[in-house]
């Protein structure tokens, strides 16, 4: 804690949908008088950053986009805010002194600042699961090492932290991650074939980022979320269950040997979460919406179907093989995805080039480093787009 008794954070990926929430929050719990805002990064989007920068007071502005130092730079001329631009600005903007570092860059583009910070022993409230996807194991011990805590932000894993007992780790025989569905719920392989990214985008509760938007629409965001549970709660993959839960108000669940099951319930709302990881073990007053049963009247369940939405089974698979087989699985769905929102690919190819470049690479064993998770990360990067330019070719 900084001696003036504020809070020192740092907000990664400040610009984005959990970046401006959690300005939002950060206001909430009253502002310059509670935080120090040591940084604040983002990519493209000067503007925002350089007026957050401003409004918040912090110290430092950083893009990752070197491209983009000189329109920053005039962004904030008469200010003392210091400016930085490009990857290695951005990871030394992570290693500053904070007590704590919201990780909310998207994609495997945070990881290493993001592990800057917990090796210098900040607590980490992590919105960025790529960071436990890609090098799971690698980045919980870097946190252990490093002293900080990890606490997460994600809502589904925020509910399951929220709902674990201390001591009972014995105890715990399941834990359940809900998922909406997503906007194509009810929908057939035929008609996902031809969406478009403005289709997929579109969720039904939550607005959130392009990347995880997308990705809930093709399940690959709950692929995701099973991997980064493993890793954050130390469970074995028949541990972790899927139910789809179309109304997104029951956030997850754990259940017991007793029987017992533990719910977190909400509004769909990430400022619930970020504010519990900002505050934790604190639960702090925030202004969002409340629950309201009677209006709410039922809650709906379904099992997941893992033909439609192939991605439930390639997070299997990859908690099945283990070693770096989340991190091929991430790196080739962050590449076909882009390549799916440029046109190139459609919806369901997404899966197939995972699962194509996951099979291709499945004799690469663990990662004993950081740079061997990085090279399984970059491998898979190339093979996808190998493979991109393959079914273009034959479209
Ligand atoms: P977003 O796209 O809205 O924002 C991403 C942020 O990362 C922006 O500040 C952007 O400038 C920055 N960024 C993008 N590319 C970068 C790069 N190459 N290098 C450095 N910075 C870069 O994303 P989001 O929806 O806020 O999601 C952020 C993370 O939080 C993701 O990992 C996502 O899965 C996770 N998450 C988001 C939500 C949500 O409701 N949005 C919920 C749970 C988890
Ligand atoms: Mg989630």
């Amino acid at each position: 804690m900084a001696e003036t008794g504020r809070r020192r954070i740092s907000i990664l990926g400040s610009t984005g949908s959990i970046g401006v929430n959690t300005l939002d929050v950060v206001n909430q719990l009253g502002g310059r008088e509670a935080f120090d805002v040591v940084a604040v990064t983002g990519n493209a989007n000067v503007a925002l950053l350089a007026e957050q920068a401003r409004t918040s007071g912090a110290k430092l502005a950083a893009t990752a986009d070197e491209k983009c130092y000189a329109a920053l730079k005039e962004a904030l001329a008469g200010t003392d805010i210091e400016v930085a631009a490009g990857r290695e600005a951005l990871i030394e903007a992570a290693s500053r002194d904070a007590d704590v570092v919201m990780a909310a860059i998207v994609g495997t583009a945070g990881l290493a600042p993001t592990l800057a910070a917990a090796k210098r022993g900040a607590d980490i409230a992590l919105a960025n699961k790529e960071c436990l996807v890609s090098a799971g194991e690698l980045f919980v011990k870097a946190v252990a090492e490093g002293g900080g805590r990890l606490i997460p932000v994600d809502s589904e894993h925020s509910a399951i932290f929220q709902c674990l007992e201390d001591n009972q780790h014995h105890a715990v025989e399941r834990i359940v991650l809900t998922a909406s569905g997503g906007p194509f719920r009810t929908w057939s392989r035929e008609q996902m074939a031809g969406v478009t990214a403005d289709v997929a985008r579109a969720h039904p509760n939550w607005s959130m980022g392009l990347k995880i938007s997308i990705g809930s629409a093709s399940m690959f965001n709950k692929a995701l979320e099973m991997i980064e549970a493993k890793h954050l709660f130390n469970v074995a993959p028949e541990q972790i269950e899927v139910i789809v839960h179309p109304q997104s108000v029951i956030h997850s669940m754990v259940g017991y040997r007793d029987g017992s099951v533990l719910a977190q319930l909400g509004c769909p709302d990430m400022r619930t979460a970020i504010g519990y990881a900002l505050s934790y073990p604190e639960r702090p007053q925030l202004n969002v919406e409340r629950l309201d049963f009677a209006k709410l009247a039922r809650l709906d369940f379904e099992a997941p179907d893992e033909v439609r939405f192939p991605a439930l089974r390639l997070a299997r698979t990859a908690l099945e093989r283990g070693g770096v087989q989340g991190a091929v699985m991430n790196a080739a769905e962050e590449i076909s995805f882009h390549a799916f929102c440029e046109g190139r690919i459609g919806f369901l190819q997404m899966a197939d080039i995972a699962e194509q470049v996951m099979d291709d690479m499945v004799g690469y064993g663990a990662a004993a480093s950081m740079d061997d998770a990085f090279a399984a990360d970059a491998e898979a990067r190339r093979r996808a787009g190998e493979l991109i330019a393959q079914k273009e070719m034959a479209a």
